[in-house]
């Protein structure tokens, strides 16, 4: 079984002072086997690598440019990230698929830029409500994870599975459409790749252990939840149960 990853993904949230939140989730987690990692907005990602320096948590960007440098003004590229300390990039969340048209194509090349920097990709994937009314959730998401994958890609990438309607609303998937879908990923992955499968979407203190401990969820995705580290500590001990 798969060592489990829970990430944080802060969104456009947090300035310095935020940065007590490192020694709070310390206090609270101790040793615990389990990977975390926490993906503050790209102005904190050197404070946040300063501030987590000798403990067990990984800081990731949330998004990046495809390219390495150039005239892209505002794009940050991984190798930037890696620079800045980090070892982790979020890629096709659906915030930046729906706010920026970021098709599967593009999502693909930014996780292939993120391997490229050496670091990893956790790459997001998941169908709107419409989508799962009309019965093709499974298909749309299958399809979305098969062309959003680097051609090389290894078992240096993460998947998130999030529910678009999911997330940020306090609506969660049922246990069985959670364990269905990371099936079907779990199933469709190309031989070679090992993944971890995460899943995102409104999981909570509350939810987490019984979202953590189906079949095929690797960790989980946490957006408003990681931004209180009693709140995302809890969700880490929820984990291991
Ligand atoms: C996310 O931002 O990826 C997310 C899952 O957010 P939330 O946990 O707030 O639904």
């Amino acid at each position: 079984m798969a060592r489990k990853l829970i990430a944080g993904n802060w969104k456009m949230n947090g300035q310095g002072p935020q940065l007590d939140f490192f020694d709070d989730l310390v206090n609270e987690i101790a040793e615990v086997d389990v990977d975390i990692l926490i993906c503050p907005p790209a102005t904190l990602i050197e404070r946040c690598a300063r501030a987590a320096d000798s403990t067990l948590i990984a800081i990731g960007g949330q998004d990046c440019h495809v390219n390495e440098k150039g005239a892209h003004t505002g794009d940050v590229s991984a190798g930037m990230l890696k620079d800045a300390g980090a070892s982790f990039v979020i890629v096709g969340h659906s915030e930046r698929r729906a706010d920026h048209g970021e098709t599967s194509a593009i999502v693909k090349a930014k996780a292939e830029a993120v391997l490229a920097s050496g670091l990893t990709p956790v790459i997001c994937v998941g169908e709107t409500l419409a989508e799962r009314e009309s019965g093709e959730a499974e298909r749309v998401v299958v399809e979305q994870m098969l062309a959003s994958l680097p051609d090389e890609a290894s078992d240096r990438c993460e998947i998130a599975y999030e529910p678009v309607w999911a997330i940020g609303t306090g609506k969660v998937a049922s246990t069985d459409d959670i364990l269905q879908m990371h099936s079907a990923l779990n199933n469709a992955l190309p031989s070679g790749v090992s993944a971890r499968l995460l899943y995102g979407g409104s999981v909570k203190p509350d939810n987490a252990a019984a979202i953590l401990s189906l079949h095929h969820v690797d960790g989980a995705l946490v957006g408003g939840a990681s931004l209180k580290a009693s709140d995302f500590a809890s969700i880490i001990k929820n984990s291991i149960r």
